[in-house]
């Protein structure tokens, strides 16, 4: 068996003669033709199959399985070495006439044998693997091991106990999705059933076998949550309780699905600390281009439809329910943004505030990139594991849950990455805060406030509120030092370094900066009539929107492009990557009306912002953001 003799794709082929196989005979003539089919077929699948597995065509190059981990506690259903004899083995199980040795170490050895003749380096490796897999389960800690024993032996019982309790769910009927994520087991329950006298001996066993983790003295007043063993007897029972409601069958100690959740426990309980996770689900941002990569800490996701859940119950379970509302409207033109950190001792919130700036920044870069309109729209923290002995949370994070039709979605492509997380450097130096002196505080920056009301002005505040974050968000960037002249100082500089020399849009921008203002002023100063209503305004722009709401949002989103602008405006004039810094993010030691009245430093300072954005590969920072696109009417 050196060379197989037949080249043709045998999936199809036995694919075909299953289908074959599995047609009822019609009548007593069909069925004696069927028998003989039957034996034709039976022959020709032997010779078709038997030596006519090559998963890897002719390709022998094993490096596949070179860099394969063998630790213990080792998942070999999931390892490309330890499954690679398989296709072997079922053909070899398919095939096998009465007369062969059908016994599991007979069709093993034929199948070993027919992957060596047909693969040998692959062979070779995938043998070293396994002897490796074998070592290192001989190797494994005594009570590591007795863990895993033990912790079966408690799932007999804890499941014995909570089904008696009630708290395993009926198996829900195939194709509903009524109960696709949950009801989740209830916590305190498993947490009552693990204090019980059945659980005794596996947090004997877990002390023993992790004594940095569960070295706490018992009886001490306050123990954090992952030092206390029963917690993971509890998190043990519970996980095994959901994962069956989610696969939608029976739970049980002994099977296969439940053999990697005592694995979990393993790798939770060996840890040095916790791990925490933080996952965010922002509107309007298309992460199809980037699905599943990570970049800078940051792992990104773009569900198909309706695979939303999915994605959060496979990157932190249970958080999908951890809180009311949990839906997620419009998510099918959202992304999701996750971050992780393992070692964590403290409060879970040490852990996730850093995880949410990190992804706060990112996301924060990626509007001022693109103009995106859509708001962040949830925010998950927990354990990103089965086992968790803290509850997950999750935060909605728009006030306002109708979203406006109008809308302008952000792609993100691979090579916007590095660009994005330059962009996120030049946000953190804005947002450092000045060392204080002595007691007091620090300051920080102008345009770190014009950040934050820029940030604020998505999360779905009424509108009043919004135009007077848009306006202090200009002019905490454009503002003059003495407050002489501001509604004008902030026109003009914005219509010199935005405009940039395009009469038109700089004459654009002059008027909506004098309509912002005068609606400022109305509204701050309490006057009793508006010089201009905003309906008058989106008429004098010709609005025709079919909703009031979204003549509305189109007004406001073209003031907040304005101040995007003006705040990417201000982060690249104070940049170093194409020279001096023209404008610093501190201090007034720059005359910048001067400086923009005469045409070559205006000029210069023009050129540094084109510049800039041509080294962060990020065209649109400077450019107006493209038109609205009517979701409505799509
Ligand atoms: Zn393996």
């Amino acid at each position: 068996m050196s060379e197989p003799w037949i080249r043709i794709r045998t999936t199809r082929r036995q694919r075909a003669l299953d289908l074959d196989h599995d047609r009822p005979a019609q009548t007593q003539g069909d069925a004696a033709k069927t028998s003989i089919g039957h034996v034709r077929r039976r022959i020709l699948y032997l010779v078709v199959t038997l030596a006519e597995i090559r998963p890897w065509e002719d390709n022998d190059d094993p490096s596949e399985f070179t860099s394969l981990s063998s630790d213990w506690p080792h998942a070999s259903e999931h390892c490309p070495g330890c499954v690679a004899v398989s296709p072997w083995f079922w053909t070899a199980h398919f095939s096998a006439e009465p007369a062969q040795d059908r016994s599991v170490r007979g069709l093993l050895r034929a199948a070993r044998a027919a992957f060596e003749s047909a693969y040998p380096s692959r062979y070779r490796e995938v043998e070293e693997h396994r002897r490796q897999v074998r070592r290192a389960a001989l190797e494994a800690p005594v009570a590591a091991k007795r863990v895993q024993a033990e912790a079966a032996k408690w799932l007999v019982r804890g499941l014995a106990e909570a089904r008696k309790q009630g708290f395993v769910a009926k198996v829900p009927r195939e194709g509903s999705r009524q109960h696709f994520d949950g009801p989740w087991p209830y916590w305190y329950g498993c947490v009552e059933i693990a204090q019980s006298e059945a659980a005794e001996p596996l947090l004997a066993a877990l002390r023993e076998a992790y004594p940095a983790r569960f070295d706490a003295p018992s009886g001490s007043a306050y123990l954090p949550p992952y030092k206390d063993p029963a917690r993971y007897a509890a998190a043990l029972l519970r996980a095994v309780i959901a994962e069956a409601i989610v696969a939608r069958r029976r739970p049980t100690a002994r099977s296969r699905a439940t053999r990697p959740i005592l694995e979990e426990l393993h790798r939770a309980a060996a840890q040095d600390g916790q791990t925490f996770a933080s996952l965010w689900l922002i509107d309007d941002l298309d992460l199809a281009a980037v699905n599943r990569q990570s970049f800078d800490g940051l792992t990104f996701h773009a569900p198909r439809e309706l695979q939303d859940q999915n994605v959060v119950s496979s990157l932190m379970p249970e958080a999908m329910w951890a809180s009311e509302p949990y839906r997620m409207p419009h998510a099918d033109r959202g992304g999701f943004i996750y971050a992780s950190q393992g070692g964590a001792r403290g409060d879970h919130w040490e852990t996730t505030k850093v995880l949410n700036e990190r992804i706060g920044k990112f996301a924060l870069a990626i509007r001022l990139a693109t103009g995106s309109t859509g708001p962040n729209r949830m925010v998950w923290m927990g354990e990103p594991s089965w086992i968790h002995v803290e509850m997950p949370e999750a935060h909605p994070q728009v006030e306002n849950q109708i979203l406006g039709h109008w809308r302008r979605v952000a792609a993100v492509k691979p090579e916007d990455l590095s660009g994005l997380v330059d962009l996120v450097a030049l946000i953190g130096r804005a947002q450092e805060q000045s060392a204080g002196k002595g007691q007091k505080q620090g300051t920080v920056s102008a345009v770190s406030i014009a950040l934050g009301r820029y940030s604020r002005s998505y999360a779905g505040l009424i509108w009043q509120d919004t135009v007077l974050d848009l306006a202090t968000a200009l002019e905490a960037c454009f503002g003059p030092e003495n407050k002489e002249e501001i509604g004008l100082t902030l026109r003009t500089r914005a219509a010199h370094l935005l405009g940039r020399n395009d009469a038109a849009r700089a004459d654009e921008i002059y008027g909506d900066l004098a309509d912002l203002y005068d609606l400022r002023s109305d509204l701050i100063h309490g006057n009793a009539r508006f010089r201009h209503t905003p309906q008058e305004l989106c008429d004098a722009r010709g609005y025709a929107h079919t909703f009031p709401s979204d003549r509305l949002g189109a007004l406001l989103d073209r003031w907040r492009d304005i101040v995007r602008r003006a705040i990417v405006a201000r982060l690249l004039l104070a940049d170093t990557r194409c020279g001096e810094p023209l404008w610093p993010l501190r201090g007034n030691q720059v005359a910048v009306d001067r400086c923009l009245v005469r045409p070559d430093k205006r000029e210069q300072w023009c050129q540094r912002l084109v510049d800039e954005a041509a080294a962060l590969s990020l065209p649109l920072l400077i450019e107006p953001a493209p038109p609205l696109i009517d979701y409505l009417h799509r």
